[in-house]
């Protein structure tokens, strides 16, 4: 612990931000330079507790107290060697965790918690602005070689970790670029992409091969992979979204979110795709989570007039109610920098139908409130208000209500793969009932977080390398050219 009385001497303190009318112009990170003044005194307001709650609560067992104590001390290099010790990505979650750590942060109790996210991003900053990040070169090589099918963070993690223990990977992408959501799902004023290529560039030194235009299940039977190599992961996400199957879906402007975010993103990738008009219009998100405010960021940008973002579900209180106590993640109201930038909230609103004044274009929705009860069993079941009907005048909408399961094209569909109840690749050991084959990431634990990706990622490869030391039966020359199948 750095300083044993920094908890009652500093308050939290976070770096400031562009102003909004002046970051609404362009694309790029908004979050200014932090003082290392400002770094040192909140790493010393961690009080280094006898039990770790920040530390317990973050999916990946980052060593929070540790590395706020080697911050407080100057020794940055500490530091870095600490946080990357359980974090294959920090310069992602950084930026954009929601940090579960902070929701059970002690000092979170009766005061604000420790800035640990925004210590994890400078932490690991430092490191790269040094030079001391460099390509994890294998010391021996195993001659193994795996694919992973997918490149978002569970298939990045994994990569990372099997790369280091000495094994050949191969990373298949269907998309035209690397890094699944954290490539076109999340926006660049969260995550710009250069950062995400400064970690790509140093995974290709390290020998990772990327694959990208290679859908398997369409372009590569999945059988094909698991016959020519040791072992296979199944890292695909859960891309397929929830509809909302109601009067009026099939008229012009109603679109999935991620169709309009991957859009925006390419294009700011200097991609040309389909010019998105939201000049004057009038959007309306439906879906009040994480995915609607990254549309209401872009609609923003993109000079939309209004923005009503609704959601279903009740408006949570400011503080933790009664039955969501310390360590819990918080059920607070959240406002992120979306809502800074503008956009109206209504919360108790389900929607009817999708209206139209052309017949071809959305010109409205038909809204109505809605109330929840919770029977003697504790569940919730919703209410419609008689007489709350109201229109909502719109010519966009975004669809941001959540991910129901993994797309399997094809031949993916065809390998007799186990299914949860909401569509996810179930298994609960990341090893599937298919020899050699094996799952991570959202595809396995359903729409989730990058940092859950993250730790998916690092757990398959350890149960890859166990796998492998296990059925080590003659090994295979991969020194030829692994694409020729
Ligand atoms: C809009 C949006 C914003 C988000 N913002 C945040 C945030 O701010 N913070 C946070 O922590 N989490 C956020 N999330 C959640 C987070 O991005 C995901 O939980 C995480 O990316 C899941 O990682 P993954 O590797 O399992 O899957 P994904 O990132 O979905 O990657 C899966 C990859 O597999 C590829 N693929 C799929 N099928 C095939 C196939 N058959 N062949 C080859 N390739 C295939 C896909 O193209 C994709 O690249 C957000 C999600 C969305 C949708």
């Amino acid at each position: 612990m750095g300083k044993t009385t920094g908890f009652m001497e500093y308050n939290r303190a976070l770096p400031s931000s562009e102003k909004v009318d002046k970051r609404l112009h362009h694309f790029k990170e908004f979050i200014l330079e932090d003082s290392s003044e400002n770094l040192h005194n909140q790493s010393a307001r961690c009080m280094d507790c006898g039990v770790p709650f920040c530390q317990n609560s973050c999916p990946l067992g980052n060593r929070i107290p540790e590395f706020n104590d080697a911050v407080f001390k100057g020794d940055d290099k500490k530091a870095y060697e600490i946080l990357t010790s359980t974090n294959n990505f920090p310069e992602f979650t950084g930026r954009i965790c929601p940090a579960p750590c902070e929701g059970s942060c002690v000092l979170g109790i009766n005061s604000d918690p420790v800035t640990i996210e925004h210590l994890e991003k400078s932490i690991i900053e430092k490191a790269f602005s040094i030079g001391w990040v460099k390509p994890k070169i294998p010391v021996k090589q195993t001659g193994k070689i795996i694919a992973i099918i997918g490149s978002g963070p569970s298939g990045l993690a994994c990569a990372d970790e099997l790369i280091e223990m000495g094994h050949q990977v191969i990373i298949f992408e269907k998309s035209d670029r690397i890094g699944g959501l954290l490539r076109y799902g999340i926006p660049d004023f969260k995550l710009e992409k250069s950062i995400l290529d400064r970690r790509l560039n140093l995974m290709k030194q390290a020998g990772v091969i990327f694959k990208t235009n290679t859908e398997i299940g369409v372009d590569l039977s999945p059988e094909k992979l698991l016959l020519e190599y040791d072992a296979v992961v199944l890292c695909i996400g859960s891309q397929v979204p929830r509809d909302l199957k109601i009067e009026g879906r099939e008229l012009n402007g109603i679109h999935f979110a991620m169709d309009f975010l991957s859009a925006v993103n390419k294009k700011i990738a200097g991609d040309k795709t389909l010019d998105w008009d939201l000049k004057e219009k009038n959007v309306l998100v439906i879906g009040g989570g994480d995915t609607g405010s990254d549309c209401i960021d872009n609609s923003n940008r993109m000079g939309a007039n209004s923005i009503v973002q609704l959601e279903i579900f009740s408006k949570p209180p400011m503080t933790r109610s009664e039955d969501n106590p310390w360590p819990l993640w918080p059920m607070v109201l959240r406002s992120s920098s979306s809502h800074e930038e503008g956009a109206k909230r209504e919360w108790c609103i389900a929607t009817k139908r999708f209206l139209s004044e052309d017949g071809i274009n959305v010109s409205g929705v038909e809204t109505v409130e809605v109330s929840w009860e919770k029977d003697e069993n504790g569940k919730y079941s919703m209410q419609e208000k008689v007489g709350s009907k109201k229109i909502i005048k719109c010519d966009y909408v975004f669809l941001a209500i959540g991910f129901i399961q993994p797309m399997l094209p094809g031949t993916l569909k065809e390998l007799s793969l186990e299914l949860g109840r909401h569509g996810n690749i179930a298994d609960s050991n990341y090893h599937c009932k298919i020899d050699k084959l094996f799952v991570a990431g959202d595809a396995r634990i359903g729409q989730s977080l990058v940092v859950n990706a993250i730790a998916e990622g690092r757990k398959v490869a350890e149960s890859i390398n166990d796998f492998l030391e296990e059925n080590i039966v003659g090994q295979k020359n991969y020194s030829a050219n692994p694409f020729a199948l």
